[in-house]
């Protein structure tokens, strides 16, 4: 019997210190959630120590603005030179204050200065028109050679980032205003050897597989976990990072044309092919999302699908799509992103 009401007031007990718990933790909740409304926290955005603006999601602003910068509206503008990014500070704001990242970002773009890309369509080296697009340049050149305009072999194009805005004009328009007729036919033997030579320099491949051409850079050393080997001598004449020109998104190595170019490590090809500016070029994916690309080649000896072991011949050194001379142009990515290959190599 006395154990029985012993046990009772025990149960009572416990039921009214759960009840005192449950209390305390809906109060824990009220309050909570009473200070989330009032005092979210939020970011105050300074620029040259100006308030700017406030954002609640930094990290999506800090993105738009840094994709903006490296890689401009992804039209005309190709990049953007700011002189000073915005500085992100915590504060605990009553609710009216309210986020504006649109108008923080239109802020910040502001105060930077736009670089148009235009293609300089050069006659021995001096700039003579402008046209928008590679395509556009590669097309004047080709037009002026098939009409045999005395000055083909002067013409030469070459990207050109400025901070004006340039006209461009119309394929057609160049071509007319620097057609030259053709001087009379010498010989025939002496026609035969310049055909020959000029129609010796490029052959472009059909394209199989498929290639992620996104400009997005990283200056950070990633680890690769996979380890790579030279795909070709030479000499470095550019190296990966802002020049003057914009970015270069990987590293160029010179060689005369027709040197072997090799695979960096094992992999398979999941590119071989034309791709516009980068001209013939080979991509090797390798384990981890890391893949590598190997530009302007003369000649290809792999299509998409093959698998190859480090070290092997896949290319030729050349000087095809958007280069003013035989080198490699080899790039080093991860999950897409441009990483500097000097950080494993060279
Ligand atoms: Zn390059």
């Amino acid at each position: 019997m006395k154990k029985g009401k012993e046990m009772k007031t025990f149960l009572t007990h416990i039921r009214k210190s759960c009840k005192l718990v449950v209390l305390i933790i809906i109060a824990f909740l009220l309050i909570f959630g009473i200070m989330y409304f009032l005092f979210r926290p939020m970011y105050a955005v300074r620029l040259n120590g100006q308030i700017i603006g406030y954002t609640d999601a930094k990290k999506q602003l800090e993105e738009k603005i840094g994709d903006y910068v490296k890689a401009g509206d992804g039209e005309n503008i190709a990049f953007v030179e700011i002189d000073e990014l915005p500085e992100y500070e915590v504060i605990y704001s009553k609710k009216d204050i309210e986020a504006n990242e649109d108008e923080v970002f239109d802020t910040v773009i502001a105060t930077g200065t736009p670089y148009y890309k235009n293609y300089a369509i050069m006659e021995s080296g001096e700039e003579k028109m402008y046209v928008e697009t590679f395509e556009e340049a590669e097309k004047v050149i080709a037009d002026l050679k098939a009409k045999k305009s005395k000055n083909a072999n002067s013409i030469t194009y070459v990207v050109k980032y400025s901070s004006e805005k340039i006209e461009n004009s119309k394929v057609d328009q160049v071509v007319s205003k620097l057609y030259e007729k053709p001087e009379p036919k010498k010989s025939q033997k002496t026609t035969k050897t310049t055909s020959k030579k000029s129609s010796s320099s490029t052959k472009y491949y059909t394209p199989t597989g498929s290639v992620n051409t996104s400009q997005k850079v990283s200056f950070a050393k990633a680890s690769l976990g996979v380890s790579l080997s030279r795909p070709v001598s030479g000499t470095i004449t550019s190296r990966f990072g802002r020049r003057s020109r914009g970015m270069h998104t990987g590293l160029d190595i010179a060689n005369s044309t027709g040197t072997t170019i090799r695979a960096a490590a094992a992999g398979k090809i999941t590119f071989a092919g034309r791709k516009g500016s980068y001209g013939n070029m080979v991509v090797v994916t390798h384990a981890n999302g890391i893949q590598t690309y190997y530009c302007h080649c003369s000649k290809l000896n792999v299509t998409a699908g093959d698998t190859v072991s480090q070290g092997q011949k896949i290319a030729e050194v050349g000087s095809t799509g958007n280069s003013t001379g035989p080198h490699l142009h080899l790039e080093v990515r991860k999950n897409g992103i441009c990483y500097n290959p000097q950080n494993y190599l060279y």
